[in-house]
C-alpha cells in the first residue's frame, strides 16, 4: 500500500516537471559549449572576405582526404583593402567522410577554420553532406556570432589589424630610403 502510494506520488511529481526531451525536428536541444561538430570557414569582417587563403595545408593533412580547395589572386589585395595576396575560390568538405578529428583546425596558420556545433547531416540527396564554400562560410559566420569567436593571431590574420600594423612601417621605410628608393652607397656617404 505504502509502496504504491510512493510510486503514485513520484508519477505526480514528474507530471509537473519540465520535459528533458524535444519534439525533433521542430525543436532542437542546445549542444554543450565544448561539443565539437563539423569544421567551417570563418569570415574576416574587416576586409569583408574569408580568412582562408587556400594554402592547402589542411587539405594535405586531413586523414580522410575529405577536403578540397583552390585559391586565386585576391582582388582586395590589389585594391589595398586586404593583406592576403591569395584568397580561397573553391572549398569543399565531404562531411560524410569527416571524422571530426580537428587536425584541419590545428594546422591552419590563418585562423581560417574552426570546429563548430554543426552536427545535423540528414538529407534526401546522396551527396547532400558535401559542404561547399558558401555553406562553409555561412556556418562559420553563424559560429562566430554564437560563440563570440576571437582570432588567435589577429596581428597576422585580421586584415584591418595587419594593414594598420604595416602602414607605419611602410611610411618609416619610405622616410629612411627617400621616396621609396633603395639606399645607395652615395646616400650612405
Ligand atoms: S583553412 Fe587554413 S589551412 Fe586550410 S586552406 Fe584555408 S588557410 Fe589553408
Ligand atoms: S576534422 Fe579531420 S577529418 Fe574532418 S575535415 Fe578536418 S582534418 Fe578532415
Amino acid at each position: 500500500m505504502i509502496a504504491g502510494l510512493k510510486g503514485f506520488l513520484t508519477t505526480i511529481r514528474w507530471v509537473f516537471k519540465r520535459p528533458v526531451t524535444a519534439n525533433y525536428p521542430e525543436e532542437h536541444l542546445p549542444v554543450q559549449p565544448r561539443y565539437m561538430g563539423f569544421p567551417a570557414l570563418l569570415w574576416d569582417t574587416t576586409a569583408d572576405e574569408p580568412f582562408c587563403t587556400g594554402c592547402m595545408v589542411c587539405v594535405r593533412e586531413c586523414p580522410t582526404q575529405c577536403m578540397s580547395a583552390r585559391m586565386h589572386d585576391n582582388p582586395n589585395f590589389a585594391a589595398g583593402t586586404s593583406h592576403r595576396r591569395k584568397i580561397i575560390e573553391h572549398f569543399e568538405i565531404n562531411y560524410n567522410r569527416c571524422i571530426l578529428c580537428g587536425i584541419c583546425v590545428d594546422v591552419c596558420a590563418f585562423d581560417a577554420i574552426e570546429m563548430t556545433h554543426e552536427h545535423e547531416l540528414a538529407s534526401y540527396a546522396r551527396n547532400g553532406a558535401r559542404a561547399d564554400l558558401p555553406i562553409l562560410l555561412s556556418q562559420g559566420r553563424r559560429w562566430m556570432e554564437r560563440s563570440g569567436w576571437r582570432p588567435r593571431n589577429p596581428e597576422k590574420n585580421v586584415a584591418g589589424v595587419a594593414l594598420a600594423k604595416r602602414a607605419p612601417a611602410t611610411a618609416a621605410t619610405k622616410l629612411d630610403t627617400g621616396s621609396g628608393k633603395a639606399p645607395s652607397r652615395e646616400d650612405d656617404a
